[in-house]
């Protein structure tokens, strides 16, 4: 059985007591059957929190946060067109651990440790290492950011960026809001849905304080991910004064139905947090199994638009390299 107390340990036992182990994980979920079209990663091994695991239901085999996690054969496949750097992000890197991509944000990665292994990540094979800012790269970023007056909002980014401790991440924010021309610093993160108790009071009061506006993006899939709990820390995060957000991917056989994505919204939205983008997956080598073509995401779409109100319905968009913005599909094409 799956010890559901794991969610009462604090946030940093959790990360630490995440399964690694692919054996166990079937073994908890009893499904040693799935064995046969796993594989062992070396690179970007599997990883996920007891507590996410929890959210599972054991036995079955097609569980859609189980699908998000497992290692599956595929991944070694080849496919034509998709590629180790899907958004050409390592050609917008003007300091190490900034991405410069977009007019008036930027993106800093302060670490390329995640809680949870997406398997469907865009960043899965970024060089994370090459990437990270140094002790005197911060002067840089300042410095850069300082030179760029159009400048007004850092996205942090990872990996996870509530995956360092608070003293780290604190010390970020001093940095950041003693920047003059910040307005708004963002959050992406998917730590409040697969280990919520990141959202100690530690935190969230840090954050209700800072002189700029909080934008806390959280990276939710599926409805199944926002148990009562993981509600219950997302309330206190907007109790807290922070605007919560949802991004989520686009997932074959996951998230790819009206009533997967009708739930989601309606779940997201009783945890106060509004839909925000809906993306067609970045065409990543390992990934291709995941994608759902643009027609099949337009036909969704329409579907999303009769089923909710405006409100809760997400705007389906695709990243492009070669674009400073997320381009929203064109969903006349199949009307
Ligand atoms: S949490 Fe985000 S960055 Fe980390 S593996 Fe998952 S999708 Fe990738």
């Amino acid at each position: 059985m799956i010890n559901h107390l794991i969610t009462q340990k604090n946030w940093q036992t959790q990360l630490s007591e995440a399964i690694t182990s692919i054996d166990e994980l079937l073994e908890l979920l009893r499904l040693e059957s799935l064995r046969s079209e796993v594989y062992v990663p070396e690179h970007f091994t599997m990883r996920v929190p007891r507590g996410f695991v929890a959210k599972m239901t054991v036995g079955d085999s097609q569980d859609p946060l189980l699908r998000q996690v497992l290692p599956n054969q595929k991944e070694e496949i080849a496919v034509t067109g998709y590629v180790a750097d899907p958004l050409s992000e390592s050609t917008h890197n003007p300091v190490k651990g900034l991405l410069h991509k977009y007019q008036s944000r930027v993106l800093l990665t302060i670490t390329g440790a995640c809680a949870i292994h997406c398997r469907y990540c865009f960043r899965q094979h970024f060089d994370y290492s090459a990437n990270m800012p140094t002790a005197d790269a911060k002067e840089h970023i300042i410095h850069y950011i300082s030179a760029n007056p159009e400048i007004n909002e850092v996205i942090l980014s990872g990996g996870d960026p509530l995956n360092v401790t608070n003293r780290r991440l604190f010390a970020w924010l001093d940095i950041l809001e003693a920047i003059p021309q910040l307005t708004t610093i963002r959050l992406h993160t998917r730590l409040p849905v697969v280990i919520p108790a990141r959202l100690d009071d530690t935190l969230l009061e840090r954050l209700s304080k800072s002189r700029c506006q909080i934008v806390m993006v959280i990276h939710c899939n599926h409805a199944n991910e926002i148990d009562a709990l993981t509600a219950e820390y997302l309330q206190r995060a907007r109790a807290a004064g922070i605007t919560l957000l949802n991004q989520a991917v686009l997932l074959k056989d996951i998230n790819d139905s009206v009533a997967v994505q009708t739930a989601l919204s309606q779940r997201l939205f009783t945890a106060g947090v509004l839909p925000y983008y809906l993306h067609v997956l970045d065409k990543v080598a390992g990934a291709a199994h995941f994608d759902r073509d643009e027609s099949a995401a337009v036909t969704l779409y329409w579907s999303l638009l009769a089923a909710l109100p405006g409100y809760l319905v997400p705007k389906l968009v695709r990243e492009l390299p070669n674009k400073s913005f997320k381009v929203p599909i064109n969903i006349y094409n199949d009307a």
